[in-house]
This record gives C-alpha cells, sequence and structure tokens, in this order.
C-alpha cells in the first residue's frame, strides 16, 4: 500500500486529490490547517488520517514528518498543494500578507519536500501545486504569482537534486478550477477555455495520479498546464 501526503487536503483541489489516491488503494496522510473541515472529510474516507498542520511553519512540519516516520516509516509520494491567494494591489498589500502568501506557498513546498524526501528511501514522487499565473499573471496578483514563480523554478532544482534518490518532482499549474477559492475570486466566462468549461478538482487529481505513477517515471522536473486551453487562447 502506497502511503501519500497531501497537504490542503480538507478542501477543493486537495481534498479531491486525497479521494484519487484511497480510491487506488493508498493510504492517505490527509494535511491541512482547518481541523474542523479536515476532520470531518477525512472521516468520511477509508484509509485516511487526518493530521492538522499548518505546512507555513517549519517547526509544525518537523512534527508533522515526526509523527509519520513513527507510524508509517517511508513515504511514496507528497503532493504539495496547501494554498492561497489573496490577490490586492501591490499599494493594499501588507508586508505581513506577503510574507504569509510566501510561507503558505512557496517555504511550504521547500520544508515538506526536505522532509518527505528523508523518508522515500525507495525512490517516490512529488508533485507541486502551481499556476498559470506563474506564467502569465493578471494585475493585484504579485505575491501570489511570486511564490507560484518561486514552485516553478523549485521543482526544477528540486528534481535534479533529488534524482540521486530516485524522487521525480512535477509541478501542475491549473487554470481556473471550480472551488470554493474561485467561488470568493469571481466569475470566469467558460467561453475563455478552448474546452468551453472551468475545471473540476478531479481534473488536477487524475493528473497527480498520473504523474506519480511508477511507469511515467520518466516525466521529470516538467510542469503540466490543466486550464482547459486558456493560455493557448
Ligand atoms: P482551497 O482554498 O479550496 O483549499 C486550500 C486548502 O489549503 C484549504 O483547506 C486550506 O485550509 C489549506 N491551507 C491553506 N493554508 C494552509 C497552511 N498554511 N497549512 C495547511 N493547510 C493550509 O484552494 P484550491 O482552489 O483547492 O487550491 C489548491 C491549490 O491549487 C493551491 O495551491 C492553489 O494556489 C492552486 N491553484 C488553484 C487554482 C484554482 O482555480 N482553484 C488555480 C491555480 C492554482
Amino acid at each position: 500500500m502506497k502511503t501519500v501526503i497531501v497537504t490542503g487536503a480538507a478542501n477543493g483541489i486537495g481534498l479531491a486529490i486525497s479521494k484519487a489516491y484511497v480510491n487506488e488503494g493508498a493510504f492517505v496522510y490527509m494535511v491541512d490547517k482547518n481541523r474542523e473541515k479536515l476532520t470531518e472529510e477525512a472521516g468520511k474516507l477509508e484509509n485516511t488520517e487526518a493530521v492538522s498542520a499548518d505546512v507555513s511553519s517549519y517547526e509544525e512540519v518537523k512534527k508533522l514528518f515526526h509523527h509519520i516516520n513513527e507510524k508509517s516509516g517511508t513515504v511514496d509520494i507528497l503532493i504539495n498543494n496547501a494554498g492561497i491567494s489573496k490577490f490586492k494591489s501591490i499599494w493594499d498589500v501588507s508586508v505581513e500578507d506577503w510574507e504569509e502568501i510566501i510561507h503558505t506557498n512557496l517555504s511550504s513546498v521547500f520544508y515538506c519536500s526536505r522532509e518527505a524526501a528523508l523518508l522515500m528511501d525507495q525512490g517516490g514522487s512529488i508533485v507541486n501545486l502551481c499556476s498559470t499565473r506563474a506564467h502569465m499573471s493578471e494585475p493585484d496578483t504579485e505575491g501570489y504569482a511570486a511564490s507560484k514563480g518561486g514552485i516553478f523554478a523549485l521543482t526544477h532544482s528540486l528534481a535534479v537534486t533529488l534524482s540521486e534518490k530516485d524522487i521525480t518532482v512535477n509541478a501542475i499549474s491549473p487554470g481556473w478550477i471550480h472551488t470554493g477559492d474561485y467561488e470568493s475570486l469571481r466569475t470566469v466566462d467558460h467561453e475563455q477555455h478552448l474546452s468551453n468549461r472551468v475545471g473540476k478538482p478531479e481534473d488536477v487529481a487524475r493528473a497527480c495520479l498520473f504523474l506519480t505513477d511508477e511507469a511515467n517515471n520518466f516525466i521529470n522536473g516538467e510542469n503540466l498546464v490543466i486550464d482547459g486551453g486558456m493560455t493557448r487562447k
């Protein structure tokens, strides 16, 4: 049975990813800082453990992986999905906002990847949730775009370094995916997409399964754009 860690697992894309791995027969550590929602969602699924942690804190990440090491000893797959958007203009965003975005979205990927790689003795796979905004931004998204651009670069760098441990590291850049976060941002025309619809969390979950399948381990250091062709239009 594969051991999988999904961060930001209580909602949206992370929840869909957790369900997809459970359906594939994996044991999933579902990690989120929203303890109440996490416990509720994990309680509905077999072969999961809800672990409440704030992945923007290295102290909490170390405690999280200490627990996983004690219980499972090894990790096969890490999905770095936890993220916040906080779209604000450069004039309105506070230094505290900036630091929260960078630590939640980017530092967490560094913290969790390092700790997970130490437990990937038989090789493994890491997938990082990036965004189309790392490649083409809009006004008032500087913090978010910078954090996701950092993930894009970190993914390449980790892929090179962790190849010595037979660990693949890839990124996924979703476009508009219909989650709670998306609802709070704005309404998007379906016509913006070649696929004539907004994305579903399950579109991203299926891509995670594909990129972490051992049969596909020749894909390494890549960034897979899942945006219904929006950035091609
Ligand atoms: P969401 O807000 O629905 O869910 C994110 C989850 O992460 C929440 O459960 C939240 O509690 C958790 N989380 C936030 N900060 C955390 C922290 N410090 N520690 C632990 N958990 C934390 O978001 P979503 O739409 O499902 O997005 C998931 C990922 O996909 C994010 O990284 C996001 O940037 C990325 N993404 C989403 C879209 C989209 O359109 N939805 C597009 C591109 C990229």
